[in-house]
């Protein structure tokens, strides 16, 4: 019978793993904690591998697959820095990535946000719990099929947004510096992210973060907006100047954010945070900001995602078993 062996699971995959199991008729090991030199040697005598990775892959651990025979690593998510393709490859170690695991509930998330900001929820909420049950302005929401929704980058992600932004009656614009034709159907492109943000009353990111898009959401950028505008980023961290954003709030540039994602994260999400505290001081002034609606990166997180992640990591894996390759490899 073939043979995986999966690092890296969590309590609530456990169920997952084992259907999985069950419906392919393979036998599966739960080893604890990420794959590393120490425990590599428990992979011997599988088949094949897959792990949920957010610290480094060192050479030691691809040399040590190949001498037990085993041809590749699932990594059980999109990102797959952490790994040295080029020495995977040297020792015939093909790896494999989710690209794709759930669209729709990085999408949904994003409209739930929207719908927040407009309707003012957390002022409701406080308003409500201070027993102040009137009807007045501070409270006052907006319509979605009134406004014009931003969407900027247009991939798997962003054409789900736009389409559900669509549905609620809002006009779509995009952009994206490869426009595609399916998009269309949703979005009128503009030509630049400049002359979107002019339009928007809601401007949404669907962008990986590079090089080129470091900061581009500064304080020139927000002064381009609407005052009235709001500003979701469930995208990376890194494309926001956090700073600025926060001092564009305040002058009122814009008139609120949510954020699922922080340029400093990393240590912090998806961490139990309570008993060491937070000694990031501009991560508390965002938690703090009256106008920010902060989500620790969980846009992507519903019984769909987990479900899709472990599956398609362990296909991924019997794929290169039984056929030499998978259409998920990334080197
Ligand atoms: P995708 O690759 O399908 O689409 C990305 C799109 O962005 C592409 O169309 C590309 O041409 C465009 N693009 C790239 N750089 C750009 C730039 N500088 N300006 C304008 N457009 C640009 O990716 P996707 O699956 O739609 O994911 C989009 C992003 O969502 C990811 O990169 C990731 O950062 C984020 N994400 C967040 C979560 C979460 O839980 N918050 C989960 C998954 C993905």
């Amino acid at each position: 019978m073939t043979k995986i062996a999966v690092y890296q699971v969590r309590e609530e995959e456990l169920p997952i793993v084992e259907k999985w199991s069950k419906d392919n008729n393979v036998e599966v090991k739960i080893i604890d904690g990420q794959l590393t030199p120490e425990n590599v040697h428990l992979a011997k005598g599988f088949d094949g591998v897959t792990t949920s990775q957010n610290m480094k892959v060192p050479t030691e651990v691809y040399k040590k697959l190949h001498e037990y025979g085993i041809k590749q690593i699932a990594q059980r998510s999109a990102g797959f820095d952490y790994y040295d393709l080029e020495e995977a490859t040297k020792n015939d170690i093909i790896i494999s990535n989710v690209p794709v695991y759930s669209p729709e509930s990085i999408a949904e998330f994003v409209l739930t946000q929207a719908l927040m900001l407009i309707r003012k929820v957390r002022t409701i909420e406080e308003k409500t719990n201070e027993g102040d049950f009137r009807w007045q302005p501070a409270i006052r929401g907006g319509l979605l099929g009134e406004m014009t929704v931003g969407v900027i980058g247009t991939g798997h992600i962003g054409r789900i947004a736009a389409r559900l932004f669509k549905s609620f009656g809002a006009n779509v614009i995009g952009y994206d510096l490869y426009p595609n034709e399916e998009a269309t159907k949703y979005l009128e492109y503009k030509d630049t992210v400049e002359e979107l943000v002019k339009e928007a009353d809601i401007v949404t990111l669907y962008v990986p973060a590079t090089a080129d898009n470091f900061h581009q959401f500064n304080y020139e950028m927000f002064k381009l907006f609407k005052p009235t505008a709001y500003f979701i980023n469930d995208a990376r961290g890194s494309v926001v100047d956090t700073e600025e954003l926060i001092k564009s709030l305040d002058d009122g540039l814009i008139a609120g954010a949510a954020l699922d994602t922080y340029e400093n994260e990393g240590s912090y999400i998806p961490v139990d945070n309570r008993e060491t505290g937070i000694d990031d001081g501009l991560l508390q002034r965002l938690l703090a900001h009256p106008k920010i609606l902060f989500t620790p990166h969980i846009a992507h997180y519903t019984n769909v995602s987990v479900r899709n992640i472990m599956n398609i990591g362990l296909d991924s894996t019997l794929e290169v078993i039984e056929t030499g390759d998978t259409k998920n490899r990334v080197n």
